[in-house]
């Protein structure tokens, strides 16, 4: 199945064509670890994620690196407050970030590399883009990208250069569109970074944010590869100047497909840290949602739309989740004899439709309504006494199926609240033993006893049963 993504670059859907065949490479913007990650930050990381997963589903071998940021100017900034050397600072933050990742189901990168672990890269790229001219040091100490020397420069956010300002220098890692200037590779040491500081050929400093992802892109990717993705505020400054620094430093396309998310909002602003309207996964967690029902909500927008987050939005997950749960439940006791062949249509469309919609730029809407459609058909065929042990089974494999994407749906999973107690199931079976020698009046008694347990035996032609809670 070809499979098709909405390129940024090129701002149009485009079939997706790997270097390698079967291989697909791709790069992700990851998180800065200066504080607990927010679930504006994890829809971009659940996106990433369901993109990973998507390719796996069609079958390529997804190599993934996702670089954490461990000196910038905030992770100087707020290591310095609380008063720690910023290696113990971050430590803590990356070690919640992937506690996060795994509350939130989200499938490992291949890749972590850690930006203070690899200066010396970012150190050698810089030298090239001094060698090759695109760099220079300017009075400050600090080295700049100069982005005249790029002639593609602003191709992927479109920025018009005809009206920019010229000589503007910006030293900081993030800055606005209108401050469109050249950028800094390798800031000099002030004060204000305290002990954090590397030598380097144009004297003691650390590298400016952009370079990070070049440099540890393609130590691990090569100096092309297929993907890279990031939400939306990251096209600019950061993408751009990565681009810039990676195709002056190589003469060679650097990415092949852009991909980027939406942000969440939240009353119509984006969720940030800045504006303070944002939680953390724990935040939500000591209110008593689970990351799967929070992966459930993320997971339910279209990459490229908005997404606005309301706590409604997490009890509506907890509803539609518990339906699949007692679908899941129901299907497992379903025990009538048959060959299956009554889902045979209904779980072959449902794959398919699942199918063409994640092929069609990850449309998620349409993919989970397979799933939902799916449900109705089988609860349909279970109220009839249509349904056979083998049909039961092919649909449940249909959802584990889904689950290699989504995530979300627990087959398997035996719940508290559904897990029958072996005494209730021995009862079932001794009434059904009565029922088949035909000892009526000993198996009204243990249908009364099982009332007593709270639970109704339904029979099914065939000799089969059900057992349901009153
Ligand atoms: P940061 O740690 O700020 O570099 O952000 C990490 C990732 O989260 C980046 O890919 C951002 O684009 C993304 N991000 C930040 N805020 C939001 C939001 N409200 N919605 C979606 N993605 C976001
Ligand atoms: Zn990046």
């Amino acid at each position: 199945m070809e499979v098709r993504f909405f390129n940024t670059m090129e701002r149009r859907l485009m079939p997706f064509e790997p270097l390698q065949s079967g291989c697909a490479k791709m790069y992700t913007c990851g998180p800065t670890v200066y504080n607990f990650a927010h679930i504006g930050n994890f829809r971009a990381y659940i996106f990433e994620d369901i993109l990973r997963r998507t390719l796996e589903y069609f079958g390529y071998t997804v190599t993934q690196v996702m670089n954490l940021t461990d000196v910038d100017d905030k992770t100087i900034r707020d290591s310095k407050a609380a008063g720690l050397p910023l290696r113990d600072f971050t430590a803590k933050y990356k070690e919640a970030f992937f506690e996060d990742i795994k509350t939130l189901k989200i499938e490992p990168a291949e890749i972590y590399p850690a930006a203070t672990d690899h200066v010396k890269e970012m150190i050698d790229l810089i030298r090239i883009l001094m060698d090759k001219g695109f760099a220079y040091q300017a009075a400050d100490k600090c080295i700049y990208f100069s982005i005249d020397k790029f002639k593609d420069y602003g191709k992927l956010a479109r920025i018009d250069r005809d009206n920019q300002r010229d000589g503007v220098r910006i030293s900081t890692d993030e800055y606005a569109k209108d401050a469109v200037g050249d950028f800094a590779l390798w800031k000099a040491w002030d004060e204000a970074d305290g002990d954090v500081a590397w030598e380097s050929p144009w004297g003691k400093g650390r590298p400016g944010w952009h370079i990070e992802c070049s440099a540890m892109s393609m130590k691990y990717l090569g100096e092309s590869f297929d993907i890279h993705t990031g939400g939306v505020d990251n096209m600019f400054p950061h993408h751009e100047d990565e681009i810039a620094q990676s195709e002056s430093a190589t003469g060679k396309k650097w990415v092949n497909y852009w991909l980027h998310c939406e942000h969440l909002m939240v009353d119509g602003t984006k969720m940030s840290k800045s504006l303070g309207n944002f939680y953390t996964l724990r935040d939500l967690a000591a209110k008593g949602w689970t990351g799967r029902e929070i992966r459930w909500v993320l997971v339910g927008a279209h990459y490229r739309k908005k997404l606005n987050f309301t706590l409604d939005a997490l009890a509506q997950a907890r509803d539609t989740l518990g339906k699949f749960d007692a679908l899941f439940d129901r299907l497992r006791a379903v025990s009538a004899d048959g060959d299956g062949s009554e889902v045979q249509e209904l779980t072959e469309t449902a794959k398919n439709a699942f199918a063409s919609s994640l092929a069609d730029d990850l449309n998620i809407a349409p993919a989970l309504a397979a799933a939902f459609d799916l449900t109705r058909s089988a609860n349909r065929l279970a109220d009839e006494n249509k349904l056979s042990k083998t049909g039961a089974e092919k649909i449940l494999a249909c959802f584990r199926d889904f689950d290699r994407v989504i995530g979300c749906f627990e087959v398997d999973a035996v719940r508290e609240s559904a897990a029958i107690p072996a005494e209730v199931t021995a009862l079932a079976e001794e009434r059904a033993a009565a029922r088949k020698a035909k000892n009526f009046a000993e198996s009204d008694r243990l249908r009364d006893e099982l009332a007593k347990f709270g639970y109704a035996v339904k029979d099914i032609p065939g000799g089969a049963w059900e057992l349901k809670k009153l």
